[in-house]
Formats: C-alpha cells, structure tokens, sequence
C-alpha cells in the first residue's frame, strides 16, 4: 500500500514495535534525495537492527582459516564462514571477485547476499597500527593497551571504551586526552584523577561531577576553577589535607561508600545541564560538539544537517541513521565508516567508499551494490564485475525486484547478522531473552563468554586494602560478584591500582563497562521545562518560573535538577 501524505508531517506505525513515529518535511527532502524509500521501521527499531551486526566485547581465539595463525577475532569457532586475520583479510592472497555470483531474479535479494557473505572471508578482529594490544576492537594506533574497544592513539590503557589520545587510563568510558584517570566518564583533559563524571581540565581530584580546570577537589560538582574544595565546600589548603587525610581510597569499603555518596550528591546536589553542547546551533541530543541542524544525535561531533547519528566523532554532513562513522556525506542507515565518502545507504563497514548500497566491509571502493568483503571495487553486483552500463542496468533492475518484494530501503535483516543477538552492542541497549530473540528470528550465541566456578580464590579471603595485596594476586582467578564470570587481574593493572592507590574491582570487565554505560543517560529525548525557580536559586525576581523548555535526555521522572543552558551558567559561574 501506498501511504499518501496529506500534511507536512506523516504519521507512520513501526513495522517492528508498532509505535508510532514521524516523516517530516524535512525527512522526505533528504529521502529524495538519496533516492531511497522512506524508512517503515521507527528511528530506535532502525538503530536496533544496525546494532545487531556491531560485536564490539565477544571476543574469541581462533585460527585465519588462510594462514592458519590464532587470533583475536570477533567470530568464534562455531562461525560456519571462513574468517581471514587482519594481515591477510588486507592482503591480496585472494579475490573477492572469485566469490562472484550470478543475480537470480527468481530469488530474494537478501537470500542471495547472505550466501554470498557466508561465502566470503570475514575480517578476523578491526584493530591496525597497534602494538601489543592485540585484544582490543574497532580501535587503531593503541600501544600496550588491552581491553579497550572502539579506541585509539592511546599508550598503556586498559579496559575502556570510547579512550581517545590517553595515557594510563583504566576502566573509563568516553575519556579524551587524559592522564592517569581511573574510572572516568564523559571527561576530558584531565590528569591523575579518578571517579570523574562530565569534567574537563581537572587535576589530582576525585568525585567530581561538571566540574571544569580544578585541582585538589573531591566530591564536588559544578565547580569552576576551584582548588581545595571538598564536599562542596571551600577549605584552606591545610583544612582539604586534613579531610582527605581520613580517607583510605584504595580500600574496598571506602571506595563503595564514597561511590554511593556520590550518586546521592549527583541526584540531590548536583544541577544538570539539560544537555551537554558545545558551539551548537539549532540541535537536539546530547554530547555534542560543533553540530548545526543535528536532531536527535547522540556523541556526534562536527556535524551538521544530520538525524538520528550515535557516535560520530570526526565530522558528517548530511547524514541518517548513521553510527561509529568517522567521516560521512549524503549517509542513510550506515553502521560504521573511516575515511571520506559520500553517498552510501544499507551498508555496513564499508569504509571510504562512495555510492554504495548494500555493500559489508566493502572498502576504497566506488559504485558497488551488494558486494561483501571486498577491495578496490567498481562496477560490481554480488561481487561479479560488470562494465558501467551492465551495472546500472542491472541495479535497476534489482531494485525493482527488491521493491516489489517489500525489500529495498530495509539494512540487512537482523537476522542475518553473523553475530548471536547476545553478543551484540543491541542487546546492551535493548536486552532480550533467547526466547524473544528466537521469536524475532535473530540467532543466540551459546559460545560461552569467559568461564565461570574456576575461582581460585574468593573476595571475601582477601584484604581490603590494595595497599595490603601484592603481585601474587595475578595468580587468582576471582568470581564476578555481579555475573559470576571469572577473570584475572593482569599484572599492568594491578601495578597501576598500587601505584595509584586504586581498590580492586570486584566485578568483570563487561559488568564494568555496563555500569559506566548506565550512568550516561539513555539516548531518548523528553520535553521537560527549566527546574531551576522549583529549587529557590537567587537569580529569578520574585521566585518566577524560568520558561525555558528543552528536549532532554532526563526523563521527567528523575529526581535530579535539570537546567536549561542559561540558569545552568549561572550556577556554575
Ligand atoms: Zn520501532
Ligand atoms: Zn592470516
Ligand atoms: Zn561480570
Ligand atoms: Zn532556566
Ligand atoms: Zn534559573
């Protein structure tokens, strides 16, 4: 059926979750001009399905099915396709065109691209130019580094997501440019601090949250070039000594109290910035820097003109439903580019290529349509070559086929990902039960993730004191206390807790990485109204209700004081 549309705004029901959702104007401008369908399923459904190809924390050991070498890989064993390492995926030991295959007009679009990715080498593990960091993904230029994914130019960092030009950074989530931090989420340049929310510039500190250029501050918020502030109060360089004095951070116990000290200091105390932007025009989202026209766009930088981007940290210009792309134009529903390109829709890992659709980890390629695992291609379908003239006439041809079987428009099926659903950055953010990934038709990984009950040593027999414990706690294998999955403590992290004066985690690598993730807001946007006249702040005349409204990623439920831009300015002056 047809959906005519009478006004501006078209109303249309998601094909997957039934909400409703919007085609503005504006919207139908940019599908024109891509000329692609407009999109059935709602922006999250849509995010969902690219999500579902995105592995980024199931890692495996297993051979390159070319050089026979083990690796690091995305794919574990049980993967039934052929899985090349970094060195020869790149290589020109083979053709991608040797696994061409001829359009069956008779057959499903995706049915014949799926057997022809099942067909091709997959590329083992995205990690290039790193030394000793071979268990780090979808990163680049890392150096003595490990367990950091979707990362790079950093140097002895562990266990991190999102790390970019740091140094002796551990268990952080979207830190930049920072040194010696522990535990630091939405920071930037900040140098030996630990336990940082949302700060900038901020030195030898701890427990600050929106805290911008301070030193020697701890449990603080919304502080502005301050030294020696301590719970929110301004002390004497003595008086602050004094205080942290009674502190024994490297303790388990301390550490916890403080930690929940803290999240009652950010849900009482604490305002919060509507939303975090900087140099924006005309934008909704959050974490945004230098983006003009950009609506509902989440960790984006330099863009403009985009909707619906998740991570975007370089610059794109009109840009749909894109994520982890570092450079893009004229983008709609892409997972993941790195290098210029313009013009591609439905692809996946298809990096500096131009007027591609339906094309995976096809790369410095042009004018390609359902090609998979390819490089340097031109002219090719299904990774057959054709000369120009065949091309086009042939990609007609199958879009028309597509159209008519209601396919054309859709990303690849969920259900096609070469990933169980679980293993997948989707299932962080929309969580299934194998049953409700069965239903859907999306496959679940019963690879074992780590192992669990080989805990040579429990929690509950070890000192709480870092400064109590010495190297031979390398040895154990301790139990998660979160999931019950067992891992180390490597010897470089371990140095660093004693070093730093760091408690021991007690938790995994992944159930650390899902705290700090939870602690950022969803990526949802709410209408609320400035809170700041509710809290009696000074700055309004006659206590008058500030009128500013904003989209937020605060629901309205939430305790915490939400700001707009204005009287968030003033409390932090
Ligand atoms: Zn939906
Ligand atoms: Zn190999
Ligand atoms: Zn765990
Ligand atoms: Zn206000
Ligand atoms: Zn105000």
């Amino acid at each position: 059926m047809v959906m005519v549309c009478i006004t501006k705004t078209c109303m249309q029901t998601c094909k997957q979750c039934k909400k409703q959702f919007n085609i503005d104007a504006q919207d139908q401008v940019f599908y024109k001009k891509m000329n692609v369908p407009e999109p059935t399923l709602c922006p999250d459904c849509r995010r969902q399905r690219r999500f579902a190809f995105r592995n980024e924390r199931a890692l495996y050991s297993r051979p390159c099915d070319l050089c026979k070498k083990t690796v690091v890989s995305f794919y574990s064993v049980s993967y039934p396709g052929k899985v090349y390492c970094q060195d020869c995926w790149w290589s020109d030991a083979w053709d991608s065109k040797t696994y061409g295959r001829v359009y069956d007009p008779s057959k499903s679009f995706f049915e014949q691209f799926h057997e022809l990715f099942l067909s091709v080498p997959q590329l083992a593990l995205i990690n290039t130019k790193s030394e000793n960091a071979a268990f780090t993904a979808h990163s680049a230029s890392n150096k003595n580094c490990y367990l950091l994914i979707s990362a790079g130019f950093n140097e002895d960092c562990y266990y991190g997501f999102q790390i970019v030009e740091s140094r002796d950074v551990m268990d952080s989530t979207f830190a930049r440019q920072s040194e010696i931090g522990y535990e630091l989420v939405d920071c930037d340049k900040m140098y030996n601090s630990r336990y940082c929310f949302k700060s900038e510039g901020c030195r030898d500190s701890a427990f600050l949250y929106d805290c911008h250029n301070c030193d020697n501050c701890f449990m603080s918020c919304n502080l502005r070039n301050k030294r020696y502030v301590y719970n929110n109060q301004q002390l004497t360089k003595e008086e602050y000594e004094k205080e942290l004095s009674a502190y024994h951070i490297s303790s388990f116990k301390t550490a916890e109290t403080l930690k929940k000290d803290f999240a009652i200091m950010l849900k009482n105390d604490a305002v919060h910035r509507f939303s975090d932007q900087i140099k924006c025009e005309q934008s909704t989202g959050d974490h945004l820097l230098n983006c003009k026209n950009c609506v509902q766009c989440f960790d984006v930088r330099n863009a403009e003109d985009c909707k619906y981007i998740v991570v975007s940290p370089v610059a794109i210009f009109d840009c749909y439903d894109t994520n982890y792309a570092i450079q893009g134009e004229l983008f709609c529903d892409v997972l993941s580019n790195i290098g210029a390109a313009m013009d591609q829709a439905f692809c996946q890992y298809s990096w500096a290529s131009s007027r591609m659709q339906y094309c995976s980890y096809v790369m410095n390629s042009e004018d390609c349509f359902g090609c998979a695992s390819a490089k340097k291609a031109k002219y090719c379908i299904l990774n057959k070559q054709y000369t120009r003239e065949e091309y086009e006439k042939l990609r007609g041809r199958i879009i028309e086929d597509m159209e008519a079987r209601n396919e054309y428009g859709e990303f690849f099926l969920a259900a096609l990902s070469p990933f169980g659903y679980n293993e997948t950055i989707a299932n962080d953010e929309w969580p299934l039960t194998r049953e409700e990934a069965n239903t859907r038709g999306w496959k679940w990984s019963d690879e074992a993730r780590g192992v669990r009950g080989k805990e040579t040593k429990q929690w509950s027999d070890m000192p709480d004191d870092t400064a109590q414990t010495d190297e031979s706690v390398c040895n154990e294998m301790f139990e998660c206390r979160a999931c019950r999955k067992n891992y180390k403590i490597i010897k470089q992290e371990f140095l660093f807790y004693k070093r730093h004066g760091v408690a021991l985690p007690r938790e995994c690598f992944d159930c650390r990485h899902m705290a700090r993730m939870r602690m950022r807001n969803p990526r949802k946007l709410w209408h609320r109204q400035c809170a700041c006249s509710l809290y009696g702040h000074g700055h309004h005349a006659d206590n008058q209700q500030c009128s500013n409204k904003f989209e937020t990623t605060y629901a309205p439920e939430r305790p915490e004081k939400v700001f707009c831009a204005e009287c968030h300015l003033k409390e932090t002056a």
